[in-house]
């Protein structure tokens, strides 16, 4: 007889659960619930203004993307991969009331006003005695490099991958490989050379792409959202939309979803929701781990696409990012017409995605200062011919120090009491969408293994 499988939440790391679930050979009979109307969650393409615009995710990078590119290979998406060119890779800082490009030789190293200070702490970190355990990334790069290293190089990478704040989150969950580093060799450099070496033997070309750089940036021809749309269209499982789940109880060896439309019985359930969501959920059940997970905050980002019909950017590359001690109203703009040129109507085309802080302001208030952030920034002074907004409130949950030893302690505990439920989600082992994928196959293949 199949079992019954239900998945809460039809974002990639639902979608990702339900595939691998239906790849393990097991008999299954697989549901998925969904509270909106699309598949995806954060991973969103839009095309209602005819312009191509990310509201989420925009770009995978080859070799930070292992588990994507494994998907793409199952889901046979190879034909559908779009390549950025080289050219436009280019990054800038927003520093002193200017545009610096972030450098790419030796010589600017030396001369930029980004990077001018750095010489001297990259030579001395190797001396610096290694600290065994998690801190935040601000003071390890306080710890190792120095002052101008993390308020000028670490401040915006942070802010542009994690939308957060270098002195709260976590070294060891967000820069793991420096932090392992500096564990194993006792110190970042001798770590980054070791790993200089093995790169060399290392294949230079992705193994499920043969011509493409390890280093080279994609999308697909639809956009993001393809690789959702892909899955839903491949995925054996009825996903109901506008479904959200209510209520759980665990009645004769069994899960009932509560929903407004009624209850659903399942042998098994995955539970793919967002963090606030998980923990209410099982609230009941589980009030002081629930209470454990209620205190981790997420960051919410404003999102604002720009379109215009002309070519209207005066540098070119993929976007710049403002440091958090600027107080710039716009903490990063991508150009996303120069990075994926494929999404462009006519070569002429600008789109830009302008990300700033969630602070509860309306709709109007955020695209005014996007446009006043660009005209400052980037000297565009014409009203774009397409507007797009999308308010992302609580989107990426903040890793504090400590954060992936508590989540396998949260796991551990939930394995113990809901022997019937598994986990997945961008909490747990990683915000990226590769990190969520791997989770979900993580805990499949868990699952399947202890199940055979
Ligand atoms: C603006 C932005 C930019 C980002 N950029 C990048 C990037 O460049 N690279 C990268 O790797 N990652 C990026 N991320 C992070 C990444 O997109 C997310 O961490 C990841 O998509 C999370 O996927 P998920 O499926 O775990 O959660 P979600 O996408 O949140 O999906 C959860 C799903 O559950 C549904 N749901 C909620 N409550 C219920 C309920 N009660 N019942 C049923 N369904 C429910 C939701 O509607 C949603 O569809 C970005 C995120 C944002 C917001």
């Amino acid at each position: 007889m199949k079992k019954r499988v239900i998945i809460l939440g039809a974002g990639i790391s639902g979608l990702t659960a339900a595939w691998y679930l239906s790849r393990t050979g097991i008999p299954l009979d697989i549901t998925l619930l969904e509270k909106t109307s699309r598949a995806g969650g954060w991973l969103h393409t839009d095309h209602t203004t005819g312009f191509h615009f990310e509201k989420g995710p925009r770009t995978f990078k080859v070799d930070k993307c292992p588990s994507i590119m494994r998907l793409i290979a199952e889901l046979n998406l190879h034909e559908d991969v779009i390549w950025s060119e080289a050219r436009p890779h280019h990054r800038y800082l927003w520093l002193n009331g200017e545009l610096h490009r972030f450098p790419t030789n030796p010589i600017s190293f030396l001369l930029s006003p980004i990077t001018k200070g750095f010489l001297r702490a990259l030579v001395n970190e190797w001396r610096r005695p290694p600290k065994i355990g998690d801190e935040t990334v601000w003071e390890f790069v306080l710890r190792r490099y120095n002052y101008d290293v993390a308020r000028l190089f670490f401040d915006p990478m942070v802010v542009g991958i994690f939308g957060g704040d270098i002195r709260k989150i976590s070294v060891k969950a967000c820069f793991p490989r420096l932090k392992a580093w500096e564990e194993q060799w006792g110190s970042v450099t001798k770590g980054f050379y070791r790993h200089l070496k093995e790169k060399k033997n290392a294949p230079k070309f992705s193994l499920d792409v043969p011509v493409v750089p390890m280093s080279a940036i994609f999308s697909f021809r639809g956009g993001m959202e393809q690789l959702c749309q892909s899955l839903v269209s491949q995925i054996p499982a009825a996903i109901h939309y506008n479904r959200a789940a209510e209520a759980i109880a665990f009645e004769d060896n069994q899960v009932i979803v509560k929903t407004e439309k009624g209850p659903l019985e399942a042998d098994i359930l995955f539970c793919a929701l967002p963090l606030k969501e998980t923990a209410q959920l099982f609230e009941k059940y589980t009030p002081e781990t629930s209470r454990e997970l209620l205190k981790i905050h997420s960051e919410g980002l404003a999102v604002v696409n720009f379109g215009y019909d002309a070519s209207v950017l005066p540098v070119q590359g993929f976007g710049y990012l403002t440091p958090t001690y600027a107080h710039e109203e716009i903490l990063g703009v991508v150009f996303d017409s120069s990075v994926f040129t494929d999404h462009n109507r006519q070569p002429q085309e600008t789109r830009l995605t302008i990300k700033m802080e969630d602070t509860g302001n309306t709709e109007e208030a955020y695209i005014e200062a996007a446009l006043r952030g660009i005209r400052r920034h980037l000297n565009i002074s014409q009203m774009p011919q397409a507007i797009s907004f999308k308010r992302a409130a609580r989107a990426i949950p903040q890793y504090g120090v400590g954060h992936l030893e508590k989540m396998g302690e949260v796991l551990s505990r939930f394995r113990t009491q809901f022997p019937r439920c598994h986990f997945v989600g961008n909490y747990l082992q990683g915000v990226s969408v590769d990190q969520c994928v791997q989770r979900a196959k993580q805990a499949v293949d868990e699952w399947a293994t202890n199940s055979s």
